[in-house]
């Protein structure tokens, strides 16, 4: 489970979602008493360089089940830990910084589903609209993650304004995978705005279709885990 985590902090760096040191990927210990969290100290390179050797084991308060030489727990660990605790279902997190969602947050864009079979998957996140939480602040305590918790609600995704996103998954490659779509649906967005249109959803009977076959069309995330695995060996 270190490795995929290690991977998905690899993926993401390369594909700009993380930069330097900020950001983590975490996921629900198989035990469910604590959590495999991408590590921070001095002895670490960045996001884009993550070792498997770089992910720490910690329980849901961010403590260290292990020391490791160099290595401590992020401060926002309390994100991971507290959606943890909330939320059963939940067994992967991405806490990035993708600079689409941070623009379209700042700027107010809201994200719609403005494509449909370009990418089914990244549309329909924006099938119901797009939870942000509007502090912009690091989130250090429960306090405050509670709070973004309240925005969040039922969804896997929170953005977080003019800071960066929250991503849940079943799984680590299913959180990165979202965490990839979601930014890809943004990029859409934000390309609309540089043309100077507002962007309009596809239609309403194009929705309904798509809505329909929610569940059907989709399939696994595997084959796109490994699209992206592949891609990170091979650039
Ligand atoms: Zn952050």
């Amino acid at each position: 489970m270190a490795k995929n985590v290690a991977l998905s902090c690899r993926i993401l760096a390369k594909l700009g979602q993380f930069k330097e040191t900020t950001g983590h990927v975490s996921a629900r210990r198989a035990s469910g008493d604590g959590m495999l969290i991408r590590g921070r100290g001095k002895q670490e390179s960045g996001l884009l360089y993550t070792k498997p050797s770089d992910v720490v084991a910690a329980d849901f308060d961010g403590r260290m089940l292990r020391d490791k030489a160099g290595l401590k727990t992020p401060n926002e660990s309390c994100i991971h830990g507290e959606l943890y605790r909330a939320r059963p279902e939940v067994g992967a997190i991405v806490h990035a910084h993708p600079p689409s969602l941070v623009l379209t947050s700042m700027a107010g864009i809201e994200l719609k589903p403005v494509f449909g079979g370009f990418d089914p998957r990244a549309m329909r996140l924006a099938l119901r609209p797009t939870p942000v939480f509007e502090s912009s602040l690091t989130l250090h305590t429960k306090e405050q993650v509670h709070a973004m918790m309240d925005v969040m609600g039922d969804r896997d995704i929170c953005i977080m304004r003019g800071h960066g996103v929250v991503v849940c998954g079943k799984t680590v490659e299913d959180a990165t995978i979202k965490a990839i779509k979601l930014d890809a649906l943004a990029e859409m967005n934000l390309q609309f705005v540089r043309l100077g249109k507002s962007p309009p959803a596809i239609s309403e009977t194009d929705l309904a279709a798509f809505q329909n076959r929610t569940g059907k069309g989709d399939g696994s995330v595997e084959p796109v885990w490994r699209y992206y695995v592949e891609w990170l060996k091979n650039s």
